[in-house]
């Protein structure tokens, strides 16, 4: 039975690699932050969902048990803002983009959580919260009506954002649930109702109102992961003051560890820049798929760069990722149809050569470029062995076999079962191309690879003859 000793993870509390020691044998409780469903979830949005994800299929290879949740934010400022725009119930708000962060997950083959929590069905156990927050002394009404944090009583208060407590306003108050580290003071756990939350609020014990953005994950994560959990994930914006915050209210409340090991996803950038509605570099996965690219291509490309390291979305960068999809999926096809001489264990080797480098690369901390660069090092001198005829059905099977268990950490190959059938007109331009090369018309047979690509038929001059297939587009 495999230990996890040697998975190495970045832990944001200690700012170092940390070997990854699960609190119960064999599994790993796991929360993400979630979408807040005001809006189509944009590309760094997806950039974190699918770091998670990654991590996620990886600590499963590894053979740990994984329970993940993840939340759902459908109720705080920026919800209710938006509802208000629109002018309709927050529900009916928020209950479109929940639908639509669905199909968006599912079009970026992202496993499903154990759980999506919703803050709107979760208003009992963030009550409870604060009302222990306030039992314990950690938690008082403002003259608001509005119950906040003292961040001073909370002497870790700091720790994980290592923002210095000295600069603290402690005793000055923030309402909303975003701001900024050089303003940290105490913030809202629960918002006494107003006017302009019109019909966002509960008739609770602890008032009228609605929770706080930060205090809804504290409730939510305890509820299915319990007081302790190993893993917590998020972008690097969610830092300060999110995660900061779920800290303070969370082991204010139980005197315990909240989390054990806390991930972070650096930004990404679009072309350069800081991506935003007003640069014209704001794109939602839905733009994307619009433009015409494949969700495969998309998943690879904002997989590729580490975690850890900036990344920078380019359209450049997502067609190579295309091309690094189709040279996979090539791999597969080829290797169904190998019936080679064989290679004298050279198979062998490199199998087991992949298999260590891709394992060893992936435990440290999701080390993906140097990961990747085995995989594809493999690839090539497969195909190699492929274009000397050398692989023999065995071999092809057992090359198979380490694709299949790499892509089910990568999830980019996808089915490659399908039945295809050839357009009509194709076949006539597949049938033309074989005269020309029979011809020795290098010239015409190009021209006419051309016209196939046009038309989405990618054709390949192979020892066994000629093979075309569909270009994949969705
Ligand atoms: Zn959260």
């Amino acid at each position: 039975m495999k230990t996890a000793t040697n998975l190495n993870l970045f832990n944001t509390l200690t700012r170092r690699k940390e070997g990854f020691i699960p609190i119960e044998e064999g599994k790993v409780k796991l929360y993400t932050c979630g979408p807040t469903v005001y809006n189509y979830a944009h590309i760094g949005n997806f950039r974190a969902f699918l770091f998670e994800d990654l991590l996620k299929r990886w600590l499963k290879h590894y053979g740990l048990e994984v329970t993940h949740v993840m939340n759902i934010t459908d109720v705080d400022d920026k919800t209710i803002k938006g509802s208000q725009k629109q002018g309709i119930p927050l529900q009916q708000y928020t209950a479109h983009y929940v639908e639509a962060f669905f199909e968006d997950i599912k079009v970026l083959n992202i496993e499903l959580a154990d759980f999506y929590p919703r803050a709107t069905e979760h208003i009992p156990e963030m009550t409870a919260l604060i009302k222990k927050l306030m039992g314990k002394g950690y938690a008082y009404r403002g003259e608001d009506g509005s119950i906040y944090f003292a961040i001073n009583k909370f002497p870790d208060y700091g720790k994980l954002s290592h923002i210095n407590i000295r600069e603290l306003k402690s005793g000055a108050r923030v309402r909303q649930d975003e701001y900024a580290k050089e303003e940290a003071q105490d913030f809202a756990l629960w918002k006494a109702w107003s006017a302009e939350d019109r019909d966002a609020f509960w008739e609770t014990e602890i008032g009228k109102g609605r929770p706080g953005w930060h205090v809804e994950c504290s409730a939510m994560s305890m509820r299915y992961l319990g007081e302790t959990f190993d893993i917590h994930c998020g972008g690097v914006d969610n830092i300060f003051p999110h995660h900061e915050n779920e800290i303070a209210q969370s082991e204010s409340a139980t005197g315990k560890p909240f989390a054990n090991y806390w991930l972070h996803n650096e930004h990404l950038l679009v072309e350069g820049k800081r991506m935003a509605k007003r640069f014209g570099n704001y794109y939602t996965l839905r733009d994307l798929l619009g433009k015409g690219y494949a969700p495969e291509a998309i998943r690879f490309l904002l997989l590729s760069t580490h975690y850890r390291q900036q990344f920078n979305f380019t359209f450049e960068g997502l067609e190579a990722a295309k091309s690094a999809v189709e040279r996979l999926r090539n791999l597969v096809w080829r290797l169904r149809e190998a019936n080679g001489v064989g290679s004298d264990s050279n198979v062998v080797d490199l199998v087991s050569q992949v298999e260590v480098d891709f394992e060893s690369a992936m435990n440290d901390d999701l080390n993906i470029g140097v990961a990747l660069a085995a995989l594809f090092d493999f690839v090539r001198d497969i195909n190699a062995l492929l274009d000397a005829n050398k692989i023999k059905r065995q071999e092809a099977e057992t090359v198979e076999k380490v694709i299949t268990s790499i892509d089910d950490v990568l999830g980019v190959i996808g089915p490659t079962t399908t039945e295809e059938t050839l357009p009509k007109e194709a076949e006539e331009l597949i049938r033309e191309r074989e005269e020309a090369r029979k011809t020795k018309n290098w010239k015409k047979a190009d021209e006419i690879r051309l016209q196939l690509k046009a038309i989405g038929i990618v054709v390949e001059d192979t020892n066994a003859g000629v093979r075309w297939r569909l270009e994949k587009k969705t």
